[in-house]
């Protein structure tokens, strides 16, 4: 097999040719068919997340190691089963395509157990922990993380559910019944925002007003069908958010992370609104202690979703296929260049890669 590795953080991916694997007891290999290249690639890529005031998370104090192979969004075909992973209604078939949840934990501790395997303290995350999809094969440990996904849908466009899908998916739940009755205020219109607003609409949900500081990114959450767009550097830019809102806002997703967007999601929320912050940008807030229970807010985040929300979403996808979100093929070695047009900011919607060429 072939794989586009990161050997050393920041410095180009490198192509590695190891044995393809055998897989052994419950694990299955998959041959890939579409790897999405996420925008949390390139803080891995570069080996932190910044965490303001000039302090830095090495994830490699955090259990990622090198030579990594990344990438955990990806489709695939099966092309063989492990002895243990033959049987039951599990049980995968050779030539069966489908979509790999990446957000594997250890598998037996109680936050495994109730299932928010995301959440675990000792993560296996394909891509991440794991050898991921930027490779011609990735070994997945278990069949119940092979998630079947519509027909119609291309492994292009399925592979984005993997991680962008279900994230966004997984926030807009923790808002509750709020996304039916209320506007929902997203900041960042890349990857993440556009799937928000395609699931909002298959939600039936009331709508998004997408907040992006670049013209190109607000057009395409219109396109995508935001009711609005509002640019976060103009002098009234809360004042616009409310005005397209018609009322005050309940519900805001932060998918940017960073201290001006949270600002601006905290400081836009009416009493009792809920602030869920999902991107990894980097940076900090202020927050008047006070204000907190003066003004019932909630600021709560969300990493990725767990495997019943994936299924959940395909689920909805099937009854409501989404609006696709823009995107673009190339192959396994394009993957440096498109993460330095994720630093530089020009990728509109999703970069999948292609590995069979
Ligand atoms: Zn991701
Ligand atoms: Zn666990």
């Amino acid at each position: 097999m072939r794989s586009f590795q990161v050997c050393r953080c920041g410095e180009p991916m490198q192509f590695a040719e190891t044995a393809t694997p055998k897989p052994k007891g419950s694990e299955v290999l998959v041959k890939i068919l579409a790897a999405g290249v996420c925008h949390s690639d390139l803080h891995i890529w570069e080996g932190f997340y910044d965490l303001g005031h000039g302090k830095k998370l090495m994830l490699q104090e955090r259990g990622v190691k090198l030579p990594l192979t990344m990438g955990h969004e990806n489709v695939g075909e099966v092309v063989a089963i492990g002895p243990r992973a033959k049987s039951g209604k599990l049980g995968v078939k050779i030539g069966d395509k489908r979509l790999v949840f990446p957000w594997i934990g250890c598998g037996a501790c109680a936050v495994c157990k109730r299932g928010d395997e995301q959440l675990c303290m000792a993560p296996r995350f394909l891509g991440v922990y794991r050898d991921g999809g930027y490779a011609t094969h990735i070994l997945v440990p278990h069949p119940r993380y092979l998630v079947p996904y519509p027909k119609v849908m291309k492994p292009e466009e399925a592979a984005p559910l993997a991680c962008s899908g279900v994230t966004a998916y997984g926030a807009l739940k923790k808002l509750g019944a709020l996304v039916k009755t209320e506007p929902v205020v997203i900041f960042g219109a890349g990857g993440l925002g556009l799937i928000c607003i395609a699931i909002v609409k298959a939600m039936k949900g009331k709508g998004v007003i997408a907040v992006d500081i670049d013209p190109v990114k607000r057009e395409a959450a219109k396109k995508q069908g935001a009711i609005a767009t509002v640019d976060p550097n103009a002098p009234d830019a809360l004042a616009q958010i409310q005005k397209a809102a018609k009322g005050p806002i309940w519900a805001a997703i932060d998918f940017v992370g960073n201290g001006q967007t949270a600002q601006l999601g905290v400081d836009s929320l009416v009493k009792g609104g809920k602030l869920i912050v999902v991107g990894l940008f980097g940076g900090d807030i202020t927050l008047s202690l006070p204000f907190v229970p003066i003004r019932a807010m909630t600021v709560q985040g969300s990493y990725t979703g767990s495997l019943a929300e994936l299924n959940e979403l395909i689920a909805l996808v099937r009854k409501q296929p989404l609006p696709l979100v823009p995107t673009k093929t190339t192959t396994l070695d394009g993957a440096q260049r498109v993460i330095s047009d994720i630093k530089a900011g020009k990728v509109v919607g999703r970069t999948v890669l292609k590995p069979a060429g």
